[in-house]
């Protein structure tokens, strides 16, 4: 039995990076940039006005003998349209937010601080004296032509998109996003529309798997279950060797039918099938026809908790990202961990903020058939191997499941 330190690294380091490709705007939430970004244009594009108001000469908003000064209007720009004509001396045009500021305006004055007498007529005053630049945005004062603005391996969130768009980029270089076979195992295990039967279990883990892999940003694809004969699980690996990796849950243990380790070996490599932890001791992983199979147990709770600490990773290696494991802190287990394993023990927890400290609490019974000991956990224990208890009160070490990637 292998500890988990070393299945990772051994996994890690048969997983390389997918290829780069040129993936539409809206598709690129979550994946690596694979290019650094450089503005090809100004940004914005032209001066424009911050404020619906009045574009001027500023010189021409200074009172004059103690009156304030009136300004013949002369046109209006709205957002979308150029001037024909510039602003002289002594006049002014209307403008709206977004509007290019037209030629011989050097600044323009919000329609609060003006008075018309009627909505037609042809003067206005002006109420505040305004300095050159005022409410005008510069051209390139967010980007400028030449300047580097994401970096490539950067993540793709909303606000990079946002830029990505106000550049142009209809397509985006980006780590390509893995596809993933998702497939149950197991006689015992019907589908979720299916009335149980005596002896018959529904299939969480296809489901529960499905939504974790979306979750750590590739693309899920359910392949049902497989019985529990060898022909089976061929046809289906027949299908599965399709996808970038392949998950499967359940048939890595030592019973009689646990047939995906002779799967492996008869179609590929296995590299190992065991880890020195609870819960999940079964865990194998090789390949299959060049494709990285990472066989999950198939009890519910630890196929959920090898998913995140071996599944996620991986893919996360394979989308392109530098930061693939969650951070571990420091937390004071308020209710301790009292059951003794010689394996590592990942304990499920629930861990706040409170006074200074970080405060796990324990979700209960943590057999790995107890699906509710997942619910409200954003956090596992880290119990270490050789049969450590924690007492009460006393500090440990916790892998924080709902903080980003270090
Ligand atoms: P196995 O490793 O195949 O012996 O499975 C271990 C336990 O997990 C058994 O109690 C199975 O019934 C259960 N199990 C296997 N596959 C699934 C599944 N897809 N959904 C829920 N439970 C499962
Ligand atoms: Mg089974």
């Amino acid at each position: 039995m292998i500890s988990v330190e070393e299945a990772l690294d051994r996994i890690l380091a048969e997983i390389q990076p997918l290829n780069v490709v040129q993936a539409p705007l809206p598709e690129v939430q979550g994946l690596v940039l694979a290019q650094d970004i450089v503005a090809q244009e100004d940004i914005p594009p032209f001066a424009n006005s911050a404020m619906d108001g009045f574009a001027l000469q500023s010189k021409d908003s200074k009172p004059h003998n103690g009156k304030l000064p009136r300004l013949r209007i002369t046109g209006s720009i709205a957002a979308g349209y150029v001037a024909e004509h510039a602003v002289e001396e002594g006049t002014t045009m209307r403008i709206m937010t977004g509007a290019p500021v037209p030629p011989g305006a050097d600044s323009v004055i919000q329609v609060e601080l003006t008075s018309t007498e009627s909505s037609d007529s042809p003067w206005v005053e002006i109420q505040q004296e305004v300095a050159p630049g005022n409410n005008i945005r510069p051209a390139g004062e967010d980007m400028r032509r030449g300047q580097k603005v994401l970096t490539r391996g950067q993540t793709i969130g909303p606000w990079e998109i946002g830029i990505l768009a106000t550049l142009g980029y209809a397509t985006v270089p980006v780590v390509r996003r893995p596809r993933v076979a998702i497939l149950g195992t197991g006689d015992e295990v019907i589908d979720i529309h299916e009335p149980l039967q005596p002896g018959k279990i529904r299939n969480s883990n296809s489901y529960l798997l499905e939504a974790a892999v979306r979750a750590a940003g590739a693309e899920a694809h359910r392949l049902g279950v497989a019985r529990d004969t060898v022909e089976s699980l061929r046809e289906k690996f027949t299908e599965a060797v399709q996808y970038d990796l392949i998950l499967t849950s359940g048939g890595v243990s030592v019973g009689d039918f646990d047939l995906v380790k002779d799967i492996m070996q008869e179609q590929g490599k296995m590299n190992f099938w065991r880890i020195n932890m609870r819960p999940g001791k079964p865990v194998a992983f090789g390949q299959i026809k060049g494709i990285p199979l990472l066989g999950l147990p198939g009890n519910p709770v630890s196929s959920a908790v090898t998913f995140e600490l071996f599944g996620r990773p991986v893919i996360r290696k394979m989308s392109g990202h530098a930061q693939l494991l969650k951070p571990q802190i420091d937390v004071t287990v308020e209710n301790g961990v009292q059951e003794k394993a010689m394996r590592r023990h990942y304990v499920r927890a629930h861990v706040v903020w409170h006074n200074g400290h970080f405060i796990a609490r324990t979700t209960g019974n943590q057999g790995s058939h107890i699906m509710t000991s997942l619910l409200n956990a954003n956090a596992l224990v880290i119990v270490p191997e050789g049969g450590v208890t924690i007492a009460p009160g006393a500090q440990a070490k916790a892998m924080m499941l709902d903080w980003p990637e270090v």
